[in-house]
């Protein structure tokens, strides 16, 4: 049961879509590189595509119609956007579902200190990774800083041509010895993981003592933090700063068919549910996409799947149609359909063993379906239901999408898990899909720009697809 390479199926024309729509997918992962930015770039292109706001809505008093499109921002870090559809809600919705955060390095909250006439950041990283993976490689740094007036600073350091960059240091291989002995997993250590900020201190004409006391190298970066930014040493203890890979995501590849870029697990699958959910309109069934946050450490907190922000946004969704009572919203619930996207493994020729090779994902080979996730025995998985498996067959077919089906990796040997659980706990049908990647959690990872496309093209059938 091969599937085809989906890029044998495009004429010049088609061929011409899909760089457009890897272009538009560069720049955004390019230009969002933390969930607050890629939920406020995701509000930006749902204003400009002709959303409004749920708050306001309900605000002015006004009703929702079959062919309104609104959204709703949770915390800065989370987005829901609705396409209302001519089937009463409680028929139930299409939802297209991803995430927005991705691993990274969080700065620890008292982050400051100065060694070896050094200035560095401590961190915690977020998310799995391996760490020795981030030594010794660009970083910037984004976030916001929440002052006690209640004034929000927010950075970008380390993107423009002209900014500086950060990073985190390695051992020289002429010492190494020791640390190539080790475990790979302690290689670097996460305690380590230190990024280096400054190395010129304050002038002072004291002592070596006086000098030390006075910590003249961090004390400069505090001076050059309140100059430019407007920030004293105790506002870290109420920012959110994440240390990612500095640059662009760039073409990748000497034909330019794959992309490398930081972040593409899992805004490549948020990116492509936000352009098929803008392109939805006047849709049979309410059209849904929610892209959330806090997935990659297990999808707690108020902005994560695991609150309850979703079904409370659709209960007001329900009462501005008109349509709410508390059943109604169960049954909305339930007779829902979604594809709770994220990315899965593609086959990686350097490291064969580690898939089974019927049963992985290819890169070009289009869009994946993963009817179950899990790890030893699909322990903790959402096994979706043949009968939904058989339908979207039939819905990725006739919309010409190419797609295939994969498992993460060979049998016990690991495993992950998205927000298809958490979903499925309202008794939807839902199924784990999404976009192949190469590099996965690591600071580059690669994808195929047919499969960002072919991801595009079935969310689009998606939105469209009706259901018995
Ligand atoms: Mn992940
Ligand atoms: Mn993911």
């Amino acid at each position: 049961m091969e599937r085809k390479n989906a890029w044998n199926t495009y004429d010049e024309e088609e061929c011409g879509k899909l760089h457009d729509i890897a272009e538009q997918y560069r720049q955004f992962i390019s230009r969002g590189k933390t969930e607050r930015e890629c939920a406020g770039l995701t509000v930006e292109m749902a204003k400009a595509a002709g959303y409004r706001s749920l708050e306001e809505v309900r605000q002015s008093g006004e009703k929702l119609q079959p062919g309104d499109k609104v959204y709703a921002v949770h915390k800065k870090k989370l987005v829901i956007l609705y396409a209302i559809g001519t089937k009463p809600l409680e028929e139930g919705m299409n939802i297209l579902g991803a995430h927005i955060d991705s691993p990274r390095l969080d700065l620890k909250q008292n982050p400051l200190y100065e060694d070896g006439e050094m200035t560095l950041l401590d961190t915690h990283y977020y998310g799995g990774i391996k760490k020795y993976q981030w030594a010794a490689i660009p970083l910037a740094l984004h976030g916001v800083v929440a002052k006690k007036d209640g004034s929000l600073v927010t950075l970008s350091i380390g993107e423009k041509a002209d900014d500086p960059v950060l990073g985190i240091s390695d051992l020289l291989i002429h010492l190494s010895g020791e640390q190539l002995q080790k475990k790979a997993s302690v290689v670097v250590e996460g305690e380590n993981l230190n990024i280096i900020v400054g190395s010129r201190p304050v002038k002072t004409g004291e002592d070596e003592k006086e000098k030390k006391e006075k910590e003249v190298f961090r004390k400069a970066i505090l001076e050059l933090l309140e100059r430019d930014y407007g920030i004293e040493e105790e506002d870290f203890l109420s920012a959110e700063l994440e240390a990612v890979p500095a640059g662009a995501a760039r073409d990748f590849g000497l034909d330019k068919s794959m992309i490398m870029g930081y972040g593409q697990d899992d805004r490549i699958c948020a990116f492509t549910s936000l352009k098929a959910q803008l392109e939805a309109e006047h849709p049979v069934y309410t059209a849904v996409c929610l892209l959330t946050d806090k997935e990659e450490i297990g999808s707690m907190g108020a902005t994560g799947m695991q609150s309850r922000y979703f079904e409370n946004v659709t209960a007001e969704v329900m009462e501005l149609a008109g349509q709410y009572s508390e059943l109604a919203l169960r049954r909305c619930l339930q007779n829902s359909h979604m594809l709770s996207s994220d990315v899965s493994a593609a086959f990686d020729p350097n490291y064969a063993s580690a898939f089974e090779k019927k049963n992985i994902a290819y890169l070009g080979r289009g869009m994946v379906f993963n009817k179950y996730t899990g790890s030893r025995g699909k322990s903790g998985s959402n096994d979706a239901c043949a009968e939904y498996i058989g339908a979207l067959r039939r819905i990725m077919d006739e919309a010409g999408v190419c797609w295939q089906t994969a498992e993460l990796g060979k049998v016990d040997q690991g495993g992950g898990g998205t927000i298809a659980y958490i979903t499925a706990n309202y008794g939807m049908d839902v199924i784990d899909s999404g976009v192949a990647l190469l590099n996965m959690h690591s600071p580059w990872e690669v994808s195929s720009k047919a499969d960002i496309y072919e991801a595009y093209k079935g969310y689009k059938a998606f939105q469209k697809a009706e259901w018995e």
